[in-house]
């Protein structure tokens, strides 16, 4: 059998799997996979006050070791359709690109993994010296509650074992094998909030406003954490809201707070970086503000892949075919790596990012060729 990437992505792009819908994307993956020899199976999951979701995985071979290749089919919505040049869901190619939401991000990754895989069976007898696994979910691009994380139990709950990961993400910057991501930042999110006293302004010898105490701790907590690390920038504080919604004039408020996000490297666990920030904001305080901090649950920490023989592996495939021996990156957002590397080493490692979430989201036609290449040489050593 042989499989065209393109058409594929071209197919999936076609099905409107906006998070949760399915959209009928994992049943046009599980109809490909299960006629190539792949044991597909479903699973949906849900909880209170989230939507259900549709999630999917395959394996061939039963022996170790087991690569797995991860990934989601479902894409942030299109925004409005019609400032797209190609209508987002119609997986035009035009020129020498291919349109629509999910192209790179990341429809297009899946589509090669799976032509490789399936090129890999044809000319090896129908089956790989090992296993050879699809995890994909349909809840990334939103909560991410009913996916991965608990796929990824799902299936070991059921025995299922995994030696090696390649998440499917649009890591490449400017042209594909220029980038694996081997870690990810952690992310953390808090409120700071500061109380006063309400009163007149006319009076403020009566009142105590916070907003002036608010100002002085957000100041001390734009300090530098760190001078980053030897895989990671610096870790970085950002305000993303300063709030006190007082309408009135003449009012000094009772409460001031604000948001922020805190990106950080391996220099800090999350415990230790809230008690620095708290220190921080204690010694600023000094005595005369009063506040509090709110830190919202987070599952997304810091972690690195260790560099190592799969890591090698990954290294040689992509300089093999492209020439270009790529960079290792913790950059970015989080990913669904942040569960993976729970159960074995995952890298990232897709198409190029540029267009991801925009209008007119589109990938080359040749890189969905080269892609493909790469992850059929990376499958040939893997099971060499
Ligand atoms: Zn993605």
């Amino acid at each position: 059998m042989t499989a065209d990437p393109v058409a594929i992505a071209r197919d999936l792009v076609r099905c409107r799997s906006v998070t949760p819908e399915e959209g009928g994307a994992l049943g046009f993956l599980q109809d490909l996979l299960a006629q190539a020899g792949f044991e597909v199976q479903r699973a949906v999951f849900a909880e209170p006050g989230t939507a259900p979701v549709d999630n999917l995985y395959a394996r061939i071979g039963m022996a170790k070791p087991n690569l797995v290749f991860a990934g989601h089919t479902d894409v942030v919505p299109a925004g409005n359709e019609t400032s797209w040049s190609h209508p987002p869901f119609a997986g035009e190619v035009a020129g020498d690109k291919l349109y629509g939401r999910g192209a790179v991000d990341m429809k297009g990754g899946i589509a090669c993994f799976v032509a490789a895989a399936l090129d890999y069976l044809a000319v090896n007898g129908g089956k790989p010296k090992g296993s050879l696994s699809f995890l994909i979910t349909g809840d990334e691009e939103s909560v991410a509650v009913n996916g991965t994380v608990k796929l990824l139990q799902w299936a070991s709950q059921r025995g299922e074992k995994f030696d090696h990961c390649i998440l499917g993400e649009p890591s490449n910057v400017e042209f594909v094998g220029d980038t694996i991501k081997a870690g990810r930042r952690g992310s953390l999110n808090g409120t700071l909030i500061v109380t006063g006293r309400q009163g007149h302004v006319a009076y403020p010898e009566r009142a105590d406003n916070p907003i002036r105490g608010l100002i002085t701790l957000m100041a001390a907590l734009q300090v530098a954490l760190d001078q980053g690390s030897a895989r990671f920038a610096p870790s970085n504080l950002e305000f993303t809201s300063v709030d006190v919604g007082n309408p009135t004039v003449n009012l000094i408020p009772g409460e001031a707070r604000a948001r922020f996000n805190i990106r950080y490297n391996d220099c800090h666990s999350q415990a230790a970086l809230k008690t620095l920030i708290e220190q921080r904001a204690r010694a600023a305080a000094a005595g005369r503000v009063h506040y509090a901090f709110d830190w919202q649950p987070s599952n997304a920490d810091v972690f690195v892949t260790q560099p190592g023989p799969f890591t090698e592996l990954a290294v040689a495939a992509i300089a093999e075919v492209t020439g270009h021996r790529p960079k290792l990156s913790t950059s970015g957002g989080t990913s669904d790596a942040r569960f993976i590397k729970d159960y074995c080493p995952v890298l990232e490692f897709g198409l190029v990012g540029q267009t991801m979430h925009a209008v007119d989201e589109c990938t080359p036609v040749a890189d969905l060729v080269m892609l493909t290449a790469i992850y059929r040489r990376i499958i040939e050593k893997y099971f060499a």
